[in-house]
Formats: C-alpha cells, sequence, structure tokens
C-alpha cells in the first residue's frame, strides 16, 4: 500500500525534524500531493491517522495541499495548468511542453504549539 509507506515515511521525518529543534509537540504537518504523485489524499490521511494514532502525533493534523499539474510550453513560454492529462498547449496547442509541477510530494511546513521557540 503506497500512502502507508508514504505516511510512514512523513511521520519519520517529521520525529528527525522535532528531535533537531527540540519540538515535542506538533500542531499540524503540511504535505503537498502533486496530481502525478499517484497518492489519494483519503488513503494518506487514513494511513497516516493509523500509524499516529499511539505517537507523539496524535494529536497533530495533517493538511494535505492538492498540487495541480502544471506545464509550461516550449514553443510560446504559456504556463497553463494540465486538464485531463492532455499534454498540449492551449494558446499555440504545440506539444512540447515542459512539466513544471504536478508530481510533488513535499512536507511544506511543521505548525509548532509552542510560540518560544526561535522560529519566526
Ligand atoms: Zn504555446
Amino acid at each position: 500500500m503506497h500512502e502507508l509507506s508514504i505516511a510512514q515515511s512523513i511521520m519519520t521525518t517529521v520525529f528527525q525534524e522535532m528531535k533537531r529543534r527540540n519540538i515535542t509537540c506538533v500542531k499540524s504537518i503540511g504535505v503537498k500531493i502533486g496530481t502525478l504523485s499517484g497518492v489519494m489524499p483519503e488513503a494518506l490521511q487514513f494511513s497516516y491517522e493509523a500509524i499516529t494514532r499511539d505517537t507523539p502525533l496524535s494529536d497533530t493534523a495533517l493538511i494535505i495541499e492538492h498540487v495541480p499539474l502544471l506545464a509550461e510550453c516550449n514553443l510560446c513560454g504559456k504556463q497553463f495548468k494540465v486538464e485531463n492529462i492532455a499534454f498540449f498547449c492551449p494558446a499555440c496547442h504545440s506539444v512540447d511542453v515542459t512539466l513544471l509541477q504536478g508530481e510533488e510530494l513535499d512536507i511544506t511546513y511543521l505548525e509548532i504549539e509552542d510560540a518560544d521557540l526561535n522560529d519566526r
């Protein structure tokens, strides 16, 4: 199950970050999921809740942000959202385009409960 291993890697990364920054409580974790990453947000949410149940992250919310597929036309430079996985430029109809975003799977932020941290 793809999402379970992703949830585990998110949890591991967050634990490492908590240890590195000496944090005991994280309020929420933001992740970006690209259209082409193949991740089902609902399945990831479910897996995350299941594996964090008896950990320090049991009260930490996982905030999933869906990143649309974005491409740029190599002919005219137009950037556009790819709808229905049709890789051509809506402006000039060229198929010579470069994929800009849509494959990512990133932890974008940790929201920390304790305001004393010299983070901001
Ligand atoms: Zn174009």
